[in-house]
């Protein structure tokens, strides 16, 4: 645990920080710091760990958009309030920093190819990407559009507004989905949405 965490004592709060001010944070009224809880050292296993009864790993292509020998890619099982989230998922069981290097070497021009895949709806102002991995240990990297012209949802509150905002019709966002897939397979690999 780094030095100055240590000095704060666990179960006070903190101070808001600037950006609970910004045109981009999506909430406003009194907001409170939730109280700092304690280390959990070592940490618990993530989902999938060692690739045992792992999700990304066990899915068929068929639950995918699109599939090639190497990569997957996914989205969330229901709509939500942007034009789609997507997922990319190596083939097999791998975290980022194990990645082996034809992969790893594979990893950006996937990333390139999701992002113009995703661009190529229209009306889109900007993709991002985001590389968590906290809940499940098989590598995924998230996708967000934000929708042109909403200067609101710029920036890393878009994770939030995706939430915050009601989800598209079902199948407006199906429909997204089928292009972006087919986008996707034009540059090889098998669309399934
Ligand atoms: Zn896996």
């Amino acid at each position: 645990m780094s030095e100055h965490l240590a000095a704060v004592p666990f179960g006070e709060t903190g101070t808001l920080p600037p950006f609970a001010d910004w045109a981009t944070f999506p909430f406003t009224g009194d907001l409170r710091v939730k109280p700092f809880e304690t280390p959990v050292l070592p940490e618990p296993p993530r989902a999938g760990a060692g690739g045992v009864d792992c999700e990304a790993c066990d899915k068929p292509d068929e639950d995918f958009l699109w599939s090639d020998d190497h990569w997957r890619v996914g989205s969330t099982r229901e709509p939500s309030g942007l034009p789609a989230v997507l997922f990319l998922f190596p083939r097999e069981h791998y975290d980022l920093v194990d990645l082996p290097p034809a992969l790893a070497a594979s990893y950006g021009p996937m990333i390139q190819r999701v992002e113009r895949a995703y661009l190529s709806l229209g009306g889109i102002g900007r993709v991002h990407q985001n590389k968590w991995g906290d809940g499940a240990e098989h590598l995924h990297l998230w996708f967000f559009g934000r929708p042109a012209g909403m200067l609101q949802f710029r920036g890393s509150f878009l994770t939030m507004w995706d939430d915050v905002l009601p989800p598209i019709p079902t199948d407006q966002w199906r429909d997204n989905l089928h292009r972006i897939a087919a986008s996707l397979a034009e540059g090889g690999g098998t669309a399934y949405a």
